[in-house]
Parts: structure tokens; C-alpha cells; sequence
């Protein structure tokens, strides 16, 4: 019997492993990952952002905790965080939900850096549809050495098994308590399982008659692009409202290009009629044409050497968010301890930093030594 099975291996499910061995005098610990390498699915393909609070200008409180959360993400992954180009954060002139004077206000009540950009950055955006353009402190991060990182103290540490090639089929409790999580491989048993498998949730619930989570996804285009030479040392992102970032990719020296209206190709809420129960095979199955050339033709009215932005490849993935996020645009964490059975907790963060709110519950629900 291990002491605790964690149900997948992206960052989230490495993470906690490694909290559980480091803080909370658990002895033994399988992490069961169905791809073939660990955060390969959604800590892979994302925007690398190291949130510091100004995405969220309508969301106080995700954006404070953002606030709380950067120094220690960025303290804990030095190497893989990427400070090496200026940020700046533009707000649009028409159909914005902020002004400038706004954002500006907002910026000082969480305590965020801004300054006006430079002269020679101002004059890279359109000032009939730019309002205002500010330099920020927010950085990118390198998934893969993110990973590196993760898995070099994973084996410092020791007693944690990394499984990789192996999906969780179902979960269900034994007459003494503990759990077992069944696999085409083996069966595994533990005292308590932790479930880290971001748009999978309820594919797991279903086959183990657990309570569903109310959840909802959108399959996610990153247009992966090499930026025209005055544009290369910048992140940007206009605001707020149907808009654009372009931010360094730093695991493969592109940037990323989304579009708040063309990123997403699909949306659709767990559990629709329409489609298959699994989140991954909709994506598996899904044509997904790029819209690069359409967001390339909506950014440069804001950024016109943005016109000049070379398409090299587009990554895809599953983005899934709780249902309650989608008015506020908030990414609170999911933290359900006990979930269906006693011992079985399911977790999932809407961005990289909600870790460090995942591990404050797991102190608070197992204690911290
Ligand atoms: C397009 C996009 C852009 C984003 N941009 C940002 C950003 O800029 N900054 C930021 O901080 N966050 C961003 N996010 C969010 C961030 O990527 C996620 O919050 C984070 O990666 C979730 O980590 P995770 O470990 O929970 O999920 P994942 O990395 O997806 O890991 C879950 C793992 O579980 C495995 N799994 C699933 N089911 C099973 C099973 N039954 N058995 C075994 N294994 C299983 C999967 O194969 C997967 O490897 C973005 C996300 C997307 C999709």
C-alpha cells in the first residue's frame, strides 16, 4: 500500500508529489501519467505567462493573488523564468472594459510596477487605436525547464514513482479505507489519492460513480510565430476586451500570438450531449485549420510590424475552466477534499502560479510539518 497515488503528471500533479514528500511526511508516492513524458499536455502548450496581476483588471481578487503568489514562483523557478524581454501592456481605444486611466488606478491597488513605455516602443503601436501603452514586470516561463527543474528534486527527494504510458481508469474504495485506482497495467492501492488531470476530471469521475465537477473547455490555438526584428526582445498584450498577446514561447525561441476571439476553435460544456465525454478525444478528433493569418490581419491595426509576424507552427490544446470563472474572468483554484469517497481530493489551478494555493489546502487538510 503507497501512501498516495497522484493521478497525473503535469506540473500540478509533479508539484504536489514533491510537497507531499518534502512537507508532509508522506513516505510513498506513485504519480500515474497516461502520456509517455510528464507535462507534455496543458503545462506544455499555454502562454508560458508568469502572472503578476494585471491580466485581471476585472477580477480583484485573482489578480491579488497573482500579486501573492509571483515572488514565490519566481524565487522557486529562477532558471526557467524568462525576464529577458520588456513586457507592455497596451489598452485599445474602442470596445476596451478598461481605460488607461483605469488600468493605471488598478495596477497601483494590487501594488503592480507600471511606467509609461519608452518613446521608441510607443511608436510600434497604432495611436489611432492604442490609447496608452505601459511597461510592465511580467515574465515568461520555459515549460521544459520548468520540468527539468521538477524532476531533477523529484529524484533528489526519492520515494516518488514516476509511472508515464499509464491512464487511471477508475478509483474506487476498498471495506479497510484505502483506495484503489484500477490501470490496464496493475491495480494500485493507497490511503489517499490526488487527482491533477486538468480537463480529464470527469472522465475519471464517471468510470468511479464519483460526483462530475462543473467544468467547461475550449480547444486553444497558440500560433507559434518568429517576430519581426523590432518586435523580438517584446511581450505584448493589449487589453481588455476582445484583444491580442504576443509573448516570447522560450522552450522553443518563438513567440506566441492568441487572440481573445480566435484562439479558441471550440467551446463546449462537460457532460454536452453534442460531444464525446473524454475532452481529449473531442480534441483528437477535432480539424483545426489555423487562424493565424486572420489574427495576424486583426493585431497589426494595433501593432503594424505585427503584419510582418512569420507563422511557423500552431500547438493545440484543451483549455478547461471551471464554470463559475466565466463571468469575472477569475481562475480561483479547484480544491475538493473528500470528493464522492473518503481520501480522494481533486485539484485543478487555471494557471500556473494557483499552486501555491493548492499547497496551503493540502497543509491545511493534512498539516504541515
Ligand atoms: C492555451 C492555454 C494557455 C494558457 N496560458 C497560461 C499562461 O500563460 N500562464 C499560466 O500560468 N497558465 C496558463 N494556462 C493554464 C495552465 O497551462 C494550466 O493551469 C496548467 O498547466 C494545469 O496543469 P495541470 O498539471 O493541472 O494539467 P496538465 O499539464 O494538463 O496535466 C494533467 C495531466 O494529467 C494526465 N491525465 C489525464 N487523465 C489521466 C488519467 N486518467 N490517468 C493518468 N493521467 C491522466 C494528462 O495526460 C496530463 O499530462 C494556459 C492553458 C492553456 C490550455
Amino acid at each position: 500500500v503507497n501512501d498516495t497515488i497522484v493521478i497525473g503528471g503535469g506540473f500540478f500533479g509533479l508539484r504536489v508529489a514533491l510537497h507531499l514528500r518534502e512537507h508532509l511526511d508522506v513516505r510513498r508516492v506513485v504519480v500515474l501519467e497516461r502520456e509517455a513524458e510528464t507535462m507534455s499536455r496543458s503545462s506544455y502548450v499555454n502562454q508560458a505567462r508568469v502572472h503578476n496581476g494585471y491580466h485581471y483588471p476585472r477580477s480583484i481578487l485573482t489578480a491579488y493573488r497573482s500579486r501573492v503568489n509571483f515572488p514565490a514562483f519566481i524565487e522557486e523557478y529562477a532558471d526557467a523564468v524568462d525576464s529577458s524581454f520588456q513586457h507592455h501592456y497596451a489598452i485599445a481605444r474602442a470596445y476596451s472594459k478598461v481605460s488607461a486611466r483605469q488600468f493605471a488606478l488598478f495596477c497601483d491597488r494590487i501594488g503592480a510596477v507600471h511606467s509609461p513605455a519608452d518613446s521608441s516602443v510607443r511608436r510600434l503601436f497604432n495611436p489611432r487605436t492604442v490609447e496608452q501603452v505601459f511597461q510592465v514586470e511580467e515574465p515568461a516561463f520555459d515549460s521544459r525547464i520548468l520540468r527539468d527543474l521538477l524532476l531533477a528534486r523529484i529524484r533528489a527527494v526519492g520515494g516518488i514513482e514516476l509511472v508515464t504510458g499509464v491512464e487511471a481508469e477508475s478509483l474506487e474504495q476498498n471495506v479497510d479505507g484505502t483506495l484503489t485506482v484500477h490501470s490496464a497495467l496493475a491495480d494500485f492501492t493507497a490511503d489517499r489519492v490526488i487527482s491533477a488531470v486538468y480537463s480529464r476530471m470527469n472522465v475519471l469521475h464517471r468510470r468511479s460513480s464519483l460526483p462530475l465537477v462543473e467544468i467547461q473547455h475550449e480547444i486553444a490555438e497558440m500560433a507559434l510565430v518568429r517576430m519581426p526584428a523590432e518586435l523580438d526582445g517584446l511581450g505584448i498584450t493589449v487589453m481588455d476586451g476582445p484583444f491580442f498577446s504576443c509573448m516570447p514561447f522560450p522552450s522553443k525561441g518563438l513567440h506566441t500570438l492568441s487572440h481573445v476571439r480566435y484562439t479558441p476553435h471550440y467551446r463546449w460544456r462537460d457532460g454536452s450531449d453534442q460531444v464525446p465525454d473524454d475532452p481529449h478525444e473531442v480534441f483528437a478528433g477535432a480539424q483545426l485549420p489555423s487562424n493565424f493569418r486572420i489574427i495576424r490581419s486583426d493585431v497589426s491595426r494595433f501593432v503594424p510590424a505585427l503584419a510582418r509576424a512569420e507563422h511557423v507552427e500552431s500547438i493545440y490544446e484543451v483549455k478547461t475552466v471551471l464554470t463559475k470563472s466565466e463571468h469575472d474572468d477569475s481562475r480561483p483554484i479547484l480544491f475538493r477534499p473528500h470528493h464522492g469517497i473518503a481520501n480522494y481530493t481533486c485539484i485543478m489551478g487555471g494557471k500556473l502560479d494557483n499552486i501555491y494555493d493548492v499547497l496551503e489546502e493540502l497543509n491545511l487538510l493534512y498539516g504541515s510539518r
